[in-house]
């Protein structure tokens, strides 16, 4: 029996990539959707991602890759260079919304935010702040949600978009791997040098470094540091270590080093990936994103898979009979690429932790290949 379409109600944990996609994708299906935030309604502050192919087409078919491309930057190459600061090829991207439009877009993390939770609030969810989740009970074919401020929801779809250290992972009894790799990524916000037009990827001789565009104004600096201890610097000490780290490049590395020095936002975090060892669902509780599967930032793939688990989310659902069936049709159709994506992931940290960065590019390419298919 059709028991959940006459109360097509959500709540979604976590209004991040993952949560505010599926959120706009469930509303605009006629879900009532709530959205639990941890955080504060500020946009996050922070620094800048890039946007891949794969992660502007599903934003397409939710209508916001224009908005996207518009608060961020459009670009569609790769220039790599190489360990004595000389060019070492360039590489066009695929442009999979099309010739006319951008392969890919660097956007600023809070502009990013702003897009995707006004869409959200737009049809029709509702987002709540500093509010999290404290109970999860299994109701018949309903869920039953004790959130942080001691109200209780009875809904037909709970949904973990709680991030990597997702606690309705835990609430609903589901199992993930939580690995640290050795590395610790940086990134600092800069202004944009006008030859900066495309993504550029510096090789050094112990870790890899590079720019992204964000806007005509901003671009982000980021560098894979190898071969470390996971561990916390005081905030006075990250612009200076940076600028440390990026001494060991040749070339154009010189100008970006001296753009770090007056950077006001330098952050460095851990290469840390998680994945469910089994099941997405229990009930009728289901996690996505960086909750189920969470790769390393290499790839810069894991807000793909975010905004893609919203879209098919949504999809699944409308195609099934039951939330159950709708969850399983789900998973089905999401496990083995978010899998690929978090193990080669895995696979080349431990490649550039070996210093085999010319295993790794295969590698990547490979995976890239893969997240070209449709989702
Ligand atoms: C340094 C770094 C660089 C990266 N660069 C890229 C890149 O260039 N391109 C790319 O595609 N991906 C990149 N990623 C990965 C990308 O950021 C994540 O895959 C993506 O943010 C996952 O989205 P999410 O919504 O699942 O999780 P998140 O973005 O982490 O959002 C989770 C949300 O849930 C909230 N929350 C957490 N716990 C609770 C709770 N208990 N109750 C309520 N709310 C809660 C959080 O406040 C947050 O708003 C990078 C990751 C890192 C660490």
């Amino acid at each position: 029996m059709d028991r959940y379409r006459g109360v097509r109600t959500a709540v979604v944990v976590g209004a991040g990539i993952a949560g505010l996609t599926a959120a706009t994708a469930l509303a605009r299906d006629g879900w009532q959707v709530e959205v639990a935030e941890a955080g504060p309604p500020e946009a996050p502050a922070g620094w800048g991602l890039c946007l891949t192919g794969p992660s502007l087409r599903a934003l397409d078919e939710l209508g916001l890759a224009d908005a996207c491309t518009a608060e961020g930057y459009g670009m569609s190459t790769i220039t790599h260079v190489d360990v004595h600061g000389e060019p070492a090829g360039e590489v066009q991207l695929p442009r999979l919304i099309g010739a006319r439009r951008p392969a890919m877009a660097g956007i600023a993390r809070p502009a990013l935010h702003r897009v995707l939770h006004a869409e959200a609030e737009r049809c029709g969810a509702v987002v709540r702040h500093g509010l999290t989740v404290a109970a999860v009970d299994h109701d018949g074919a309903l869920v039953r949600v004790r959130l942080s401020d001691g109200t209780v929801r009875r809904v037909a779809l709970l949904v973990g978009a709680d991030g990597i250290r997702s606690a309705v992972r835990g609430l609903l009894g589901l199992e993930a791997s939580l690995d640290f790799h050795g590395q610790m990524v940086w990134r600092a916000l800069v202004p944009r040098p006008r030859w900066a037009t495309g993504i550029h990827q510096f090789a050094g001789k112990a870790d890899t470094a590079g720019l992204v565009p964000l806007s005509d104004r901003q671009a982000y600096v980021f560098l894979t540091e190898n071969g470390v201890e996971r561990s916390a610097l005081p905030e006075a000490e990250l612009a200076p270590r940076l600028r440390q780290l990026l001494e060991a490049f040749p070339g154009r590395v010189e100008e970006i080093r001296s753009l770090v020095a007056a950077s006001a936002s330098v952050v460095r975090r851990p290469v840390l990936t998680a994945l469910l060892g089994g099941a997405w669902h229990r009930g009728n509780g289901v996690v996505i994103g960086d909750a189920a599967h969470a790769p390393a930032p290499q790839m810069a793939s894991g807000a793909a898979l975010a905004i893609e688990d919203g879209l098919v989310l949504a999809r699944e659902l409308a195609r099934h009979e039951s939330v159950e069936l709708g969850l399983q049709a789900f998973v089905g159709r999401r496990a083995r690429r978010c899998r690929t994506l978090v193990e080669t992931s895995v696979a080349i940290a431990g490649l550039e932790q070996a210093r085999r960065h010319h295993e790794a590019y295969p590698l990547a390419d490979s995976c890239h290949r893969l997240m070209a298919e449709p989702a």
